[in-house]
C-alpha cells in the first residue's frame, strides 16, 4: 500500500519527468539547464512549489506580476469576466473592457497621446509600434525605412523587434534576416554633444530615417543599465525637430517601475508611441498596447483603402485581458501602492549609498523599483557569464527567485512586498557577496 506522501512523490515527479519529455522551456539552455522547479501556488510575493517551499519572487515573474499573485481583487475582476464576454473578435465589433481600458490608459499618458492599438505582448507592442512608422511615412507617400536604436537595447523577439535590437547571442541565427539599422551609443555626459552632432549630420544628410525606438531611461534584458532622462530628452527633442517619429518602448519600465507611472513621465519631449506590455494586467494575462499621437492615426484615415493599417492579431483586446488590465490599474491608481513605491525606492537607494564601494561589486545601481547589481567576476559582464547560474541557485537555496542576466543580478520585486521582506532580501545580497 502506498501512503499518501508516497503517492505525493509519484505525481509530482511524474510532470517533471512529463516537462522534460514534452516542453520546451524559453531562453533555455538545454542541455546543461537544471530541472526545473515545479510552482504549484502563487499568493502575494510568493509561490509555492510542489515540495511545500515558499519562494520569494524577487523578480515579479520575468518583470510582471505588479500586485504580486492570486491578487483577490484581480481574480474576481477576471472571474467576473469570464463570465460574461471572455472573448470578442475586435475587428467591427468592440467591447466595454476595451474601450474604458483605451480611456483610462490615455488619461495616465502623456498629453499627446490619443489612441490606443491593441495586440498580445510586448513583441507585438514594439512590432506594431515599428509598422505604424513605416506604414506612416508609406502612407506620406515617402520612402523612410531606417531605424534609429541603442546599442544593447532589447525590444522582444519577433523580426522587427530583434532587428532594432542589438545583435548578439540572442538573434545570431537570425542575423542576415534582419533589417539594417543604425545603432548609438546610450547617451552620458561626455558623448552627447558629439551624439547630437552626429545625428544632426545624418537627418541633413539622408532622407531615409523613419523613426527612433529606445527604452526610456533603463535598458532591461541588456542588464538594468539606467541613463538620464535629460539626455534622452534632447535626443527625442532633436529628432522631433527633424520630423523623427519617437517610440517609447516602455514594455519593463512602464507602470511605476521607474518610479513615475511611466518612464515617458520623466521627460519633456513626449514620445510620439508608447509600447506596454509585461505589468499592464499585473502579470495576468497576455496583453499589448500600442499607444500613439493623433497625427500618426490620422495617416491612416483617408479615401484610399490601401493606406489602411492591415494590422491585427487574433486575440486583439481579449475582454479577460482588458480586465485583468483595468483591475490592475484601479490598484496602480491607490495611494497605498505608491506608497509601496517610494519604500521599495527608498530602500534601494539606500542600499546603493550603502554599496557602493563593495569590491565584489563591479557597480550598483538603482532607479525607481528596479536594483541592478553587477557582481564582478574574472569574465566579462555578459548574458552568458557563468555566474549566472551560480546566483540563481544561491538564491533559491534561500528560497528567493532570482534570474540574472549573466553576472547582473536584479530585483524588480511586486508592490505588495514588505518592508521586512525586502529588507530581508536585500541582506541575503550581502550574504551573497560577502560569503
Ligand atoms: C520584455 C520586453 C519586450 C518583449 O516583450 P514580450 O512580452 O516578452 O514579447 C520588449 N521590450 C522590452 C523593453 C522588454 O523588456
Amino acid at each position: 500500500m502506498f501512503n499518501l506522501a508516497v503517492l505525493k512523490f509519484i505525481a509530482v515527479s511524474s510532470i517533471l519527468h512529463n516537462d522534460n519529455q514534452y516542453v520546451w522551456h524559453p531562453f533555455t539552455h538545454l542541455k546543461y539547464a537544471e530541472e526545473p522547479v515545479h510552482l504549484v501556488r502563487g499568493e502575494g510575493a510568493y509561490f509555492y512549489d510542489a515540495d511545500g517551499n515558499k519562494l520569494l519572487d524577487a523578480i515579479s515573474s520575468w518583470w510582471v506580476n505588479l500586485h504580486g499573485h492570486c491578487h483577490p481583487y484581480i481574480s474576481q475582476k477576471v472571474s467576473e469576466q469570464l463570465q460574461t464576454l471572455e472573448h470578442a473578435i475586435f475587428s467591427s465589433f468592440t467591447h466595454t473592457p476595451a474601450v474604458t481600458l483605451a480611456e483610462r490608459l490615455i488619461g495616465h499618458l502623456p498629453d499627446n497621446q490619443s489612441k490606443i492599438f491593441y495586440s498580445d505582448n510586448g513583441s507585438t507592442a514594439v512590432e506594431v509600434g515599428l509598422k505604424m512608422v513605416l506604414q506612416y511615412w508609406h502612407n506620406q507617400g515617402t520612402a523612410k525605412k531606417k531605424f534609429i536604436a541603442f546599442e544593447n537595447a532589447y525590444h522582444g523577439d519577433t523580426f522587427g523587434g530583434m532587428s532594432v535590437g542589438a545583435r548578439n547571442v540572442f538573434n545570431n541565427a537570425f542575423d542576415n534576416l534582419l533589417f539594417d539599422v543604425i545603432h548609438i551609443p546610450l547617451p552620458d555626459d561626455e558623448n552627447i554633444e558629439d551624439l547630437k552632432a552626429t545625428l544632426q549630420s545624418w537627418f541633413t544628410n539622408h532622407d531615409d530615417i523613419a523613426g527612433f525606438i529606445f527604452e526610456p531611461l533603463v535598458q532591461g534584458a541588456a542588464g538594468m543599465l539606467m541613463y538620464e532622462a535629460k539626455h534622452l530628452d534632447e535626443l527625442i527633442g532633436l529628432c522631433q525637430k527633424n520630423r523623427i517619429i519617437c517610440i517609447a518602448d516602455e514594455v519593463m519600465t512602464g507602470f511605476g517601475r521607474t518610479g513615475k507611472f511611466f518612464a515617458s513621465n520623466y521627460l519633456h519631449h513626449h514620445p510620439d508611441i508608447i509600447c506596454l506590455s509585461k505589468g499592464l494586467t499585473g502579470g495576468y494575462m497576455p496583453l499589448g498596447v500600442t499607444a500613439c499621437a493623433q497625427f500618426i492615426y490620422d495617416s491612416c484615415v483617408s479615401d484610399d483603402k490601401t493606406k489602411t493599417f492591415f494590422h491585427g492579431h487574433s486575440y486583439t483586446a481579449n475582454p479577460t485581458a482588458c480586465s485583468a488590465a483595468l483591475a490592475s490599474l484601479d490598484l496602480m491608481e491607490k495611494e497605498g501602492t505608491w506608497e509601496q513605491i517610494r519604500m521599495i525606492s527608498g530602500l534601494f537607494t539606500d542600499f546603493v549609498s550603502k554599496n557602493k564601494y563593495q569590491t565584489l561589486l563591479k557597480d550598483v545601481r538603482s532607479k525607481g523599483t528596479i536594483l541592478a547589481l553587477e557582481i564582478g567576476t574574472n569574465e566579462h559582464t555578459h548574458y552568458l557569464n557563468s555566474a549566472s547560474d551560480d546566483i540563481a541557485t544561491y538564491f533559491l537555496k534561500r528560497n528567493i527567485i532570482v534570474r540574472p542576466l549573466g553576472n547582473v543580478l536584479y530585483l524588480i520585486p511586486p508592490y505588495c512586498i514588505s518592508k521586512q521582506e525586502l529588507q530581508e532580501m536585500l541582506m541575503v545580497c550581502e550574504d551573497f557577496f560577502n560569503k
